[in-house]
C-alpha cells in the first residue's frame, strides 16, 4: 500500500470512528489527516523537507511579556501546516495550555495517525503554564508528549508550575523517561527558589532582539488558530 493509499484509508477510519465527538475534535482529526495526504504526496516525491516543525496553534496568551517574538509576528499570516512527516513536532503559541482540551485530543490526533501510517515524529510542547485544567490538566497532557519546555513569565505562572512539580515528583517513575526542560528568565526566577527542580533540565535564559526560527526548521500553523 503506498502513502497515499494508507494516508486515505486513515482518512476514512476516524470519518467512521469520530462521528459521535465534538465538532472541534473532529475538525482537528480532519486537519491532520487532509495534513497527511499532502505529506505523504511529497514524500512520495522525495523531496528534501526539514525534520522539524514548530506548530502555533494559538495566538492567545494570558501574559503580554515586552520582549516577546510574537510581537514582531502576525502569527495568523503563518504558512499552514501541510503534513505531518516529520522528526519533531513542537506545539507552540500563543500560549497552547489555555486551550488544554483542544491541545489533548491535537496530541491524540498526532498518536493515533502515527501509528497508523507508521511514522512517528517526537512530540513536544511549549508553555508558560503547566495548567491543572477541569477536564484535561497538565499531567494528562504530559503523558501523550515525549517532553515539554516549560518557561514561567510570572508570578502566577510559577505557581502553577510549582504545583505541576509537585505532582512530576509524586509520579517520578511515570515522567522518569519524558524530556522536562525549565527556562528560566530572571523575572521568573525568585518565585521558583527553593523547590526541587531535580526532574528538570534547567536553562538560564535572556530576551534575546530578533526571533530567527533556526535552522532545518519549519514554522507554521494550524488551519483554525485556537482562540
Ligand atoms: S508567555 Fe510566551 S507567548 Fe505569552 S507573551 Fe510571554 S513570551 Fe509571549
Amino acid at each position: 500500500m503506498t502513502l497515499q493509499e494508507k494516508a486515505k484509508a486513515y482518512a476514512n477510519t476516524i470519518q467512521s470512528r469520530y462521528d459521535d465527538e465534538d465538532l472541534d475534535t473532529i475538525n482537528l482529526y480532519h486537519e491532520c489527516s487532509r495534513a497527511y495526504l499532502d505529506g505523504a504526496k511529497e514524500a512520495l516525491a522525495e523531496k528534501p523537507m526539514n525534520r522539524k516543525l514548530r506548530l502555533v496553534v494559538t495566538d492567545r496568551c494570558h501574559n503580554s511579556c515586552p520582549m516577546c517574538c510574537n510581537n514582531r509576528f502576525d502569527l495568523s499570516a503563518l504558512p499552514i501546516v501541510e503534513h505531518w512527516n516529520y522528526d519533531e513536532i513542537m506545539l507552540t503559541g500563543g500560549e497552547p495550555m489555555l486551550f488544554s482540551n483542544k491541545i489533548y485530543n491535537l496530541l491524540c490526533a498526532l498518536r493515533d495517525q502515527s501509528q497508523y501510517l507508521q511514522s512517528e515524529p517526537k512530540l513536544y510542547l511549549y508553555t508558560a503554564l503547566p495548567k491543572m485544567g477541569p477536564l484535561y490538566d497538565f499531567i494528562d497532557i504530559l503523558d501523550l508528549l515525549d517532553g515539554v519546555v516549560v518557561t514561567p513569565h510570572t508570578k502566577k505562572d510559577a505557581e502553577d508550575f510549582k504545583f505541576a512539580n509537585a505532582k512530576i515528583l509524586s509520579l517520578k517513575d511515570r515522567f522518569a523517561h519524558k524530556s522536562l526542560r525549565l527556562n528560566i528568565f530572571p523575572e521568573a526566577k525568585p518565585y521558583l527558589e527553593g523547590i526541587d527542580l531535580s526532574m528538570w533540565q534547567i536553562k538560564e535564559m535572556q530576551w534575546i532582539k530578533d526571533c530567527p526560527v533556526p535552522e532545518g526548521e519549519d514554522l507554521r500553523r494550524i488551519n483554525n488558530l485556537f482562540r
